[in-house]
């Protein structure tokens, strides 16, 4: 068997032209622009790379864009100074802090800091409480990503068996619980496991969907999946520089292996990655849409 190629790069262009034409709606009928703004410290450049994009996608799709680009040593007052600001600008729906802050800013008091109505990131406990007990405002991007490719390919997701690997608060906690809900696109039973988890091929050849977050290149090799599996690969690792000195980017799992056993699997890159942008642009949407009532 060959897999079906689940394409993050086309499923995500497809939700972008949904957004789009939704963007366009909202100003024409409610005089709504949704706005988003970026708050970045220091000079990281994959934060840097990261936060370029964002921008762009707003861009493209019509979503108002602000850019804080702040000094590595900004103190941690000025920047929650900045965020309260934020939280009362009115045309900023969502407030996106770039994460790794620098080690000399709490990186937790400065999330809390951010208003849940406007943390389109879905970090805040009270975000992560609301999804916790199915009443979410917004879905983290990532795991929500996940979670629209699995739909969008036509997955089966209710009654199956779903074992995540890696148990972070930004991918393997909320995709469990996303897919967990009585709801649908969802009612799946879900395993996690981590680093003590004691045989971790007992449980991913028990998946009919495996989603692998642990940040380790070949984590899973074919020997680890069964046949017909639909495989969610979230890592991304940097595995080398081409020639030209560009990183050659590689997932969790082994590939050109597991996809013979596969019924469909994502790549990387193409797959979770561009999802992950699209989704912080619906969550931007909707918090423009509550703020204004529309939703
Ligand atoms: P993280 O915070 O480092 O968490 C990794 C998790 O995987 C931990 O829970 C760890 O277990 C577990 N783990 C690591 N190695 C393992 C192994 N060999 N066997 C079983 N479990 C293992 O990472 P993260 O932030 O969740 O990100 C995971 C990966 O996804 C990274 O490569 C990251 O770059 C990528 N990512 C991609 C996107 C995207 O948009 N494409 C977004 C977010 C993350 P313990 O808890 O026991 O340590």
């Amino acid at each position: 068997m060959s897999a079906q190629i689940i394409s993050g790069t086309e499923i995500a262009k497809k939700i972008r032209q949904e957004l789009k034409q939704e963007i366009a709606e909202l100003k024409e009928k409610h005089n709504l622009i949704p706005g988003l703004t970026t708050v970045l410290v220091g000079e990281d450049p994959a934060s840097q790379v990261y936060v370029g994009a964002k921008g762009k996608t707003c861009d493209a799709l019509g979503v108002y864009s602000e850019r804080h680009d702040l000094s590595v040593d900004t103190c941690e007052e000025e920047l929650l100074a900045l965020i309260n600001k934020l939280n009362k600008a009115p045309r900023i729906h969502g407030i996106l802090v770039q994460l790794p802050l620098p080690e000399h800013i709490n990186e937790n008091r400065v999330l809390y800091a951010i208003d849940p109505k406007k943390d389109v990131d879905g970090f805040h406990p009270v975000n992560v409480g609301k999804l916790m007990i199915g009443e979410p405002d917004y879905l983290p991007c990532t795991p929500h990503g996940i979670q629209e490719l699995l739909i969008r390919s036509g997955v089966k997701i209710e009654g199956a068996e779903v074992v995540v690997v890696g148990r972070s608060n930004i991918v393997g906690k909320p995709i469990a619980n996303i897919l967990l809900q009585k709801k649908e696109g969802a009612n799946a039973t879900v395993t996690i496991c981590h680093t003590r988890t004691k045989d971790m091929a007992f449980h991913t050849r028990r998946a009919d969907i495996l989603i692998v977050a642990a940040g380790r290149a070949k984590a899973i090799t074919a020997d680890m999946v069964k046949e017909g599996v639909v495989v969610i690969d979230v890592g991304v690792n940097r595995i080398g520089k081409t020639a030209e000195g560009k990183a050659i980017l590689a997932g969790d799992v082994d590939f050109d292996a597991v996809k013979e056993k596969a019924k469909a699997i994502s790549p990387v890159p193409g797959g979770v990655g561009p999802m992950t942008i699209t989704m912080l642009m619906l969550n931007t949407v909707r918090a423009a849409k509550l703020s204004a009532g529309l939703a």
